[in-house]
């Protein structure tokens, strides 16, 4: 029964999204009636709804899922994971790479973990600064290690495709805690994640 009832209301927002796309088409001077756009409205509802899930996500569970006790005090180390999410003052994506490293502190988690804890966070409006450390929170709260960073280099389609256009500009954003608020880890971590071989 409870079951029927998510299912009735997911439906419910999934019919209002239609609604309100297929009257944005016809405000931004379509007709939403050709061939070509019949289902438009439906399937923008659900790419939004794809790209907006990381709402109902939770980072920390996720984490939490595969940690286990190990001693390790090394840097761990996830680079180039890919990123996809959507600037909260246009709706346009930004996209491009996050890299990530900790230092233990007695708890490990799946490197998979790490790379899901992104899509969480990404799969939401967002601006990139918040992106960089809602990750390093997410991390630092789950595993409580020796120091967490994170760096995401990204580019934001709100400006290569209007305003200035930018077409080649990349943010870099990044976030330091613990040991990597020391200079010395910091820029043992630069290295790693801009050598083409580690
Ligand atoms: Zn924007």
């Amino acid at each position: 029964m409870a079951y029927k009832k998510v299912e009735q209301f997911e439906d419910r927002i999934t019919s209002g999204l239609i609604d309100h796309y297929r009257d944005a088409l016809e405000l931004l001077g379509e007709n939403p009636a050709r061939e070509g756009l019949l289902k438009t409205p439906e399937r923008m509802a659900k790419a939004m709804q794809y790209l907006t899930q990381g709402y109902q996500m939770d980072a920390r569970a996720i984490l939490d899922s595969a940690k286990f006790h190990e001693e390790v005090s090394e840097m761990i180390i996830v680079k180039d994971i890919e990123l996809y999410s959507m600037c909260e003052h246009h709706m346009l994506p930004f996209f491009g790479k996050a890299h990530i490293a900790y230092i233990p502190n007695g708890y490990i988690t799946g490197l998979s973990k790490i790379a899901r804890v992104v899509d969480v966070f990404s799969r939401r409006l967002q601006v990139q600064e918040r992106l960089t450390t809602q990750i390093l929170g997410a991390i630092k709260e789950s595993l409580q290690p020796m120091g967490v960073a994170v760096v995401i280099e990204a580019s934001h389609l709100c400006m290569m495709m209007r305003g200035v256009q930018k077409q080649n500009s990349v943010t870099t954003t990044s976030a330091f805690w613990g040991e990597f608020e020391k200079a010395e880890t910091r820029s043992e971590f630069t290295k790693l994640i801009s050598s083409k071989l580690s």
